[in-house]
């Protein structure tokens, strides 16, 4: 298959790009990377109105951060470019002229106004949608009328009436659809500009792309290609239907499950290489078990034979689970850079900016097992930054101990921890007998210790803490608690 293979990602550039648009360029990608074929990427921009500014560039982003790379496409060049629709106009228009002139398309002349009153009356009378082909067999004197008025018409394609139209889904095998039930959808628009179905048709041909895979909300667009593929006597690509993705609830995913915009992701923490994996795992899968997969070995392994078709949910905990899983991959140094762009944004303002790297690093064996989403950082270790900590006295003597208590516990243990080296080890060796000599649990005095030197109950392991805080911050710290408990 391989010197074969040619894809593309055909996004249109009508809003931010969200995990669905980018799934589908994430199984092209790995389709053409496994068969050594070609990735091309063409931006379908030929709906003036839904154009919104800047949705290019965040597709070429998102694409970029997730390191899918195109080999044609904008900024690349290639063989079969252009490869932004806009500057393709003319190539359908021709196009168009040479169905004008097989007697595969017509003019319609129906306004807009017509067209709705059409469709108000269909859901009225509970008719599917659809055009109801008025202009299809219009007379020579009819038309030159409509062009009297000076009407410019659009050009519609004319499908068959009846019969069935069949082709083969490398994913849900043979599709079906009644002609009846198909209408005569519009190739060319008043302005000029071809629809979706023409262009996309077009330049999936002059790209040589041999396979589509694109997301299932196409399938019905399938059937009109298949036409105008024959009309046209191209040979049409091999089509893949990509199994939605839902949300938690089983219903499409949208906005309302949450952040779906890709770069929001990015935003949030997450990393490339784990929405990869993630992305991959919306309707893919190796084996039923495994679920940390490297690019590699997803480039290694990807078909369409593992490609489900049923509804690939998108769990937003497992996501976090796997970044998780990414994170502790990563090592200190990587952490350390990917880390402190969240804290210099993160943390509050009162500490000191820049953020020194050096007394980050110390702290990021602590974190890097207990972070799932980069910035979640700032909260889980900002008591590692602060001047002063904020947190309720009551929580210095909540278990099994009272004020009293508490004081003389932080009191010994400030003297003891004074004359201590300030390494893990060294600590649990002064600490732990401590406990002992005081009579008190162990739990009970490092749980004493964990609020007094990072203002909450649960934080990283105590004497690692305590050692990367520094002898200073800890004894300083604890003089605090006392003050908060007289
Ligand atoms: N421009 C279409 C989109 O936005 C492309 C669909 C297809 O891949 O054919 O998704």
């Amino acid at each position: 298959m391989s010197d074969s293979v040619r894809v593309r990602f055909a996004p249109s550039p009508t809003g931010i790009p969200h995990v669905g648009n980018i799934r589908t360029a994430l199984f092209n990608w790995l389709f053409a990377r496994h068969y050594k074929g070609s990735f091309i990427l063409r931006i379908e921009d030929t709906d003036v109105t839904r154009k919104v500014e800047g949705a290019a560039e965040a597709i070429f982003d998102s694409l970029t951060w997730l390191g899918l790379d195109w080999d044609e496409g904008p900024g690349v060049g290639g063989d079969y470019g252009p490869y932004f629709q806009s500057q393709r106009l003319e190539i359908y228009q021709d196009i168009a002229k040479r169905l004008v002139e097989g007697g595969y398309v017509y003019f319609c002349y129906c306004s807009p106004q017509r067209l709705e009153e059409m469709r108000r009356e269909q859901m009225k009378r509970k008719q599917p949608p659809g055009y109801d082909r008025r202009c299809r067999d219009l007379t020579e004197k009819e038309r030159t009328e409509f062009e009297a008025q000076g009407i410019t018409p659009v050009v519609r394609f004319r499908m068959p009436l009846e019969g069935q139209i069949k082709f083969q889904d490398l994913i849900r095998g043979e599709v079906v659809f009644e002609a009846a039930t198909l209408d005569d959808f519009v190739l060319l628009k008043s302005d000029g500009y071809p629809t979706y179905h023409l262009a996309n048709v077009v330049d999936d041909h002059l790209m040589r792309i041999s396979h589509v895979l694109r997301a299932d909300e196409w399938l019905s667009s399938t059937p009109r290609h298949i036409q105008l593929y024959g009309a046209l006597g191209y040979v049409p690509p091999q089509f893949a239907h990509l199994p939605m993705i839902l949300g938690s609830d089983r219903a499409k995913l949208s906005k309302r499950h949450g952040a779906t915009s890709l770069m929001e992701y990015q935003k949030q923490g997450f990393l490339p290489e784990a929405v990869v994996n993630f992305l991959a795992l919306l309707g893919w899968s190796l084996d039923d078990k495994t679920d940390i997969i490297s690019r590699e070995e997803l480039v290694a392994n990807f078909s369409i034979e593992r490609v489900g078709k049923a509804g690939a949910i998108f769990n937003h905990e497992k996501l976090a689970w796997m970044n998780g899983m990414y994170i502790r991959k990563l090592s200190t140094e990587e952490m350390v850079q990917q880390v402190m762009p969240f804290l210099e944004v993160g943390l509050p303002k009162t500490v000191t900016r820049p953020i020194s790297p050096d007394y980050f690093r110390q702290i990021v064996p602590l974190l890097q097992e207990r972070v799932r989403v980069l910035g979640e950082i700032s909260e889980l270790a900002d008591f590692f930054f602060v001047e002063e900590l904020d947190y309720d006295a009551e929580l210095l003597h909540k278990k099994g101990m009272d004020r009293e208590g508490a004081i003389a516990a932080l009191w010994v243990s400030r003297e003891r921890l004074e004359a201590c080296p300030f390494d893990a080890a060294s600590l649990e060796g002064v600490l732990r007998p401590l406990a002992a000599e005081l009579g008190l649990k162990t739990g009970a005095l490092f749980g004493l210790l964990r609020v007094a030197v990072t203002g909450r109950t649960a934080a990283p392991p105590l004497f690692e803490t305590m050692a990367a805080l520094g002898k200073d911050r800890c004894l300083k710290r604890i003089e605090a608690a006392l003050a908060r408990l007289k």
